[in-house]
């Protein structure tokens, strides 16, 4: 698999979360290219090639994520976003993109937010 990082995440990281979400599938994994690129907004967004073994994955860079969380403590709403890298809400988007690189359409998914990733809340992914 070859990782393309473009973030301000640490590669390491991103390649041990991409690799334990690939365990997953029996599919062969060396063939991947998968890219994470930055957000211009939070949350984790993904999209994938029908047949074809390439991901892109788009998730905040860390500036992003402390930014947004200064922006809302100056406006006292109580509300804290999260500053941490959401390695549940990664592991969710891939698995849903390598569903789609299998040929798997929408109608024959479940719901992205079914997808259970809990085994990626032990993945941390820092900054660099
Ligand atoms: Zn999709």
């Amino acid at each position: 698999m070859r990782l393309v990082n473009l973030t301000k995440w640490e590669t390491r990281d991103l390649r041990k979360l991409v690799s334990a979400t690939f365990r997953a599938y029996p599919v062969d994994a060396r063939k991947y290219v998968v890219e994470v690129r930055p957000r211009r907004r939070l949350g984790t967004r993904g999209y994938a090639w029908y047949g074809l073994p390439r991901i892109v994955v788009f998730v905040p860079n860390p500036s992003l994520l402390r930014k947004t969380a200064r922006e809302y403590e100056e406006m006292g709403s109580g509300f804290r976003p999260p500053t941490d890298f959401d390695s549940v809400a990664f592991a969710r988007v891939l698995t849903h993109e390598i569903a789609h690189t299998l040929g798997v359409r929408h109608r024959d998914m479940p719901p992205l937010k079914t997808i259970n990733a809990d085994w990626a809340g032990g993945f941390t992914v820092r900054p660099r």
